[in-house]
């Protein structure tokens, strides 16, 4: 009973409290609003009568719901909700079409309402670090503005492939989650500068990471990678954070393979990409659409520069980044995945790659 009177006597004042400062601000026709720290379960409903306010700060409270009367602010543009109550997105934001800058960190959020997020539509920051969340609705990619968004310390599994049509996406921070792999689609994110992977479970990184030509740092510390992607060193970038993953390594054994027997479609596909290529290929092709899709597909041999189409080895090469790239971040020798076409390909002398034994 006496804990309970003195925090609802704490409650009290912190409201008047609040309340002073509302009058305040009211009086002054403020832009900018400070509640935070103020032990404050509710918003004072005079917020909303702040017509001028840009920035409002509610962080380290109690609060887990906005109140309807904040719909009026027209101007707010930022709202630091950190370190509160909130099991779910305040529907009153699907009014706040101003809104750029939107905090929730350390909040209790396991899932966010799609009705509410698509209305976001002009944030260019969104910080969701330390809640419960298990996945990102599609309707993420309504946020179109997009630049930053920080989802370190949840619980995601995976994200959405939608994810990646966010055009203007320059950092994306996934630290501490449960990710098992990236879409393959992050080779959309054309201006993304920074990917932040580490403490997750990726197993593989997707091929299509390596056309980012706008990535200066990648962070996949500490997942669950055996080898990188054939490209990894188109990328320009200027950190890499890789340690603490099972990377492939060099302890070599001799090996001849006996030379394969390839299918019908494979040979024929052989057979048209390495006769005919690029404007050739497509005039030879511009009735064949399905031909055109199959064959997009293909790839080039690593060690005799032909192309193939579904039939290859996957072998590694160690490459030591510290001699191939100016970094920033201390690197050392990495495997680097490669494809070839055949065992007659992999047995020819003078090549660096190296067969993978399973264990
Ligand atoms: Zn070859």
């Amino acid at each position: 009973m006496r804990t309970g009177s003195v925090s609802l006597e704490t409650g009290r004042r912190a409201g008047e409290m609040a309340d002073t400062l509302v009058l305040r601000a009211l009086r002054g026709n403020a832009k900018h609003l400070d509640l935070s720290g103020k032990k404050l379960r509710r918003v004072p409903k005079a917020v909303g009568r702040l017509f001028e306010l840009n920035r409002l700060q509610l962080k380290n409270n109690l609060i887990s719901d906005l109140p309807a009367e904040l719909q009026a602010l027209n101007n707010l543009t930022e709202l630091n909700l950190g370190n509160n109550s909130f099991e779910a997105l305040p529907e009153v934001l699907k009014h706040l079409r101003q809104l750029r800058k939107l905090h929730l960190f350390d909040n209790k959020l396991e899932a966010l309402s799609p009705n509410v997020l698509e209305c976001l539509e002009n944030l260019t920051f969104l910080n969701l670090n330390k809640n419960k969340l298990t996945t990102l609705p599609e309707e993420i990619c309504r946020l179109a503005q997009l630049k930053y968004l920080t989802v370190n310390n949840n619980q995601l599994e995976s994200v959405p492939s939608k994810l990646c049509l966010l055009q203007h996406l320059c950092e994306l921070h996934l630290a501490h989650n449960k990710l098992k792999s990236l879409p393959h689609d992050i080779g959309y994110l054309t201006n993304l500068k920074k990917l932040s992977v580490p403490r997750n479970e990726i197993q593989v990184l997707p091929e299509e990471l390596c056309v980012l030509r706008n990535l200066k740092v990648l962070d996949v510390a500490g997942n669950q990678l055996h080898i990188f992607p054939t490209k990894l060193l188109y990328l320009k970038l200027e950190e890499f954070y890789y340690e603490q993953n099972p990377l492939l390594e060099k302890d070599l054994i001799t090996s001849t393979q006996m030379n394969e027997v390839l299918t019908l479609q494979e040979i024929t596909a052989r057979y048209i990409l390495n006769g005919l290529s690029g404007n050739s290929l497509s005039e030879a092709l511009e009735h064949y659409p399905e031909a055109r899709k199959i064959l997009a597909h293909a790839s080039l041999c690593a060690v005799c520069k032909r192309s193939f189409l579904n039939t290859w080895l996957e072998c590694v090469s160690f490459v030591d980044l510290a001699k191939k790239i100016s970094i920033t971040s201390p690197v050392h020798v990495v495997p680097i995945r490669a494809l070839l076409c055949s065992y007659k390909c992999f047995n020819e002398s003078g090549h660096q790659f190296y067969g993978i034994a399973i264990p």
